[in-house]
């Protein structure tokens, strides 16, 4: 992933503890208007470390009960307490103190991300944690030049915008970038002044309960960052359909985001959606190949494929395929699979068991189908959830594994003829989250982004992010904005105020 930050990483290797592990891992409670506290219920949820099956700790198993709680946290904190009417400038501050404590963290935040979703630390200290500094760096600097408007109105009327936070919102995320998911919906719901109730998912909740406490730390008052941890099918599902939650946003399966917007009709409250992908990366035969082979290799391999963005799906311009194929199984082949701790390693475990039979599903589902198999398949004779990088080559575009978000290292690649049989077949998705050329033609390149009917388009490069840069979805990879000024838009609304000066 191209994230420039300023902050240091390192490559050093991980010391161990008495555990075994390098860090200690203290169990998991929940936040709720300024206090860590247990469930109501009592009960807790194992937390696995995907890389060898192993408990990590345990973590607090959030209800119904504990929703109520903490949406009316976040509402006392919206209607009476010092968020909303605080001095923008210093809502700001907290921010950047929060990112600051971020970046002092690195270390432990990046052990922590490691540890509970399995990604490699390399990538842990050079994207996940200092990104997520970025982006609450980012959002501090607007929290004070989030203003309205004036309107020239007909009449001897003075009429001005006011730009309001929204109220209690709530945040619902998946496990593959944990930090990184609660830095998009927290920085710029916090930073419109927002009061907030994060649901992070069950398989990784450590590193959020973290950033809740460096947020605390950082001088948010209670109440204001509510996190309740639990299955989706209950906590989450609690805040879809909650009386007094304002918005909802939400990122994770196309499939859940359905459901939620069901569960949010009948208070009709706002939904902003993240959803899956099957993003086509298009390589015309006049691509700079080296530099399109490693695009490949990182818009598919990148965080083990656990991507919603990820090149899915490999479109090869048939004149150049043989070619490009070999070359492309080498390097695939040659990629270090292992230990995510070994700062080596370039890609680690998938999260859960539940998606390493999910991912192998597919694989199986690929040979079946006919598609031919280059290289990859499953690691065995290991406790962790491991799957090499995974090619298949000759697929048809109506095939399963062309079709359906796999969410794992395995790329269906398809060759084509000519532009409109690559963008043809390219669209044909329900999805449409991102898109990739590669060429040295600059008329195609540009043809080709307008045609491409996905909320980002990378030429030349894949994975490129900012926090500066709008990031979401055409069609059913939901609606709304994340990143950038736009996302300002969904956690505001706006008031319009009239004045008779007659
Ligand atoms: P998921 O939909 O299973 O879960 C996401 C979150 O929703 C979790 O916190 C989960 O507990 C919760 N949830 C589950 N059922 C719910 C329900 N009925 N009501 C309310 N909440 C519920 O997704 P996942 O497996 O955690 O993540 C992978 C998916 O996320 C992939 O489809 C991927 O493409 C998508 N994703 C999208 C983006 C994006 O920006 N578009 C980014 C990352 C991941």
């Amino acid at each position: 992933m191209a994230v420039k930050t300023r902050a240091k990483t390192s490559s050093k290797k991980a010391p161990k503890s008495s555990s075994g592990l390098p860090i200690k891992i203290r169990p998991g409670k929940m936040l709720i208007d300024g206090k860590w506290v247990n469930s109501v219920s009592g009960k807790t949820l194992e937390t696995i470390n995907p890389a060898t099956g192993k408990v990590l700790t345990n973590i607090a198993q959030g209800g119904r009960r504990d929703v109520d709680l903490a949406v009316k946290a976040a509402r006392k904190a919206f209607e009476s307490g010092p968020w909303p009417e605080m001095d923008a400038r210093d809502r700001g501050r907290i921010l950047a103190k929060a990112a600051g404590l971020i970046e002092a963290n690195l270390e432990e935040l990046a052990m922590l991300e490691t540890l509970d979703n399995g990604k490699p630390i390399r990538e842990t200290r050079a994207v996940d944690v200092p990104y997520t500094a970025d982006t609450f760096f980012y959002y501090a600097g607007w929290a004070d030049k989030i203003h309205g408007e004036t309107i020239p109105v007909r009449g001897n009327m003075f009429n001005y915008t006011l730009r309001e936070p929204v109220g209690v919102v709530a945040q619902i995320i998946p496990w593959n970038f944990p930090l990184m998911m609660a830095s998009w919906k927290l920085g710029p719901a916090l930073a419109c002044g927002n009061t907030v109730v994060l649901k992070p998912s069950k398989f990784t909740t450590l590193t959020c309960l973290r950033l809740g406490e460096l947020l605390m730390e950082a001088g948010l008052p209670k109440g204001v960052l509510n996190i309740v941890t639990g299955p989706g099918e209950t906590v989450g599902d609690a805040l879809a359909k909650h009386r007094d939650t304002d918005k909802i946003a939400f990122t994770g399966e196309t499939s859940t985001g359905r459901s939620i917007v069901r569960d949010s009709a009948e208070t009709l409250k706002r939904v902003s959606l993240e959803l899956g992908g099957k993003s086509p990366n298009i390589v015309f035969a006049d691509a700079d190949i080296e530099e399109a082979i490693k695009g490949a290799v990182t818009g598919i391999f990148f965080n083990q494929g656990e991507v919603c963005c990820a090149g899915s799906r490999l479109f090869v311009e048939r004149k150049i395929h043989d070619q490009f194929m070999d070359r492309l199984v080498e390097y695939a082949s040659k990629m270090r699979v292992g230990d995510p701790l070994n700062p080596r390693t370039e890609m680690g475990a998938l999260v859960s068991k539940a998606q390493f039979d999910k991912v192998t599903g597919y694989i199986e589902a690929g040979k079946e189908e006919g598609a031919e198999m280059r290289c990859g398949g499953e690691v065995k004779g290991t406790n962790g959830y491991f799957v090499r990088p995974t090619v298949f080559d000759n697929v048809k575009n109506n095939m399963k594994i062309a079709r359906e978000e796999i969410f794992g290292p395995v790329v269906a690649t398809i060759p084509f003829r000519n532009i409109d049989e690559a963008i043809k077949w390219g669209n044909q998705t329900p999805y449409g989250l991102a898109a990739a050329v590669w060429t040295k033609d600059i008329k195609k390149a540009h043809a080709a982004a307008a045609r491409l009917r996905a909320g980002t388009v990378w030429i030349n490069t894949f994975n490129a992010f900012d926090s500066g840069s709008p990031f979401g979805g055409y069609k059913q990879s939901g609606y709304g904005r994340e990143q950038g000024i736009h996302s300002l838009e969904s956690y505001t609304q706006i008031k319009s105020v009239w004045v008779n000066l007659g």
